[in-house]
């Protein structure tokens, strides 16, 4: 389980290994994305806050936009009212970039497709136990795939 000072060791000393590594131009990434999946992704836009309607299926994973990669699982997903996805856990340790973003005039820790550097959006160590962490996540970067063949 990745805690807050996995995510600080990430920060100031590197990242794990991807899976794989994808790699596009711009001009690649634009003929694949919408305009609005491109600004966010590829450009770290944030989308507004309560856009995205509540995802009331039980069991998927969240993959990556661009690239497909799984990124995080239904069950990591929790309600943080803060109006944007967001997720205890990755589905993995590598699946996730983690670097120091000082923008707007804050310290945050900003969160890309460790596959092929997708923005994502921010995580937060205010999450809820036991890994106390909050991925705050766009979700115009993710596309859910529901679990179709549930076992009864
Ligand atoms: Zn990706």
């Amino acid at each position: 389980m990745i805690k807050w000072r996995d995510v600080v060791k990430f920060v100031n000393h590197g990242n794990p290994e991807p899976p794989r590594k994808v790699y596009k131009t711009d001009e690649d990434w634009k003929k694949v994305l919408s305009p609005v999946q491109y600004k966010i992704t590829r450009k770290k836009g944030t989308e507004p806050p309560f856009s995205y309607l509540k995802n009331e299926l039980k069991s998927g994973v969240y993959k990556c936009v661009c690239c497909g990669e799984p990124l995080f699982d239904k069950y990591a997903e929790f309600d943080s009212g803060s109006g944007w996805p967001s997720y205890t856990q990755p589905v993995a340790g590598n699946k996730i970039k983690y670097e120091k973003d000082t923008s707007h005039g804050m310290v945050r820790v900003e969160i890309s497709c460790n596959v092929c550097g997708s923005h994502l959006g921010h995580v937060f160590p205010d999450g809820p136990e036991p890994s106390g962490l909050r991925f705050c996540v766009n979700s115009v970067s993710l596309r859910f795939e529901p679990l179709t063949n549930i076992q009864k």
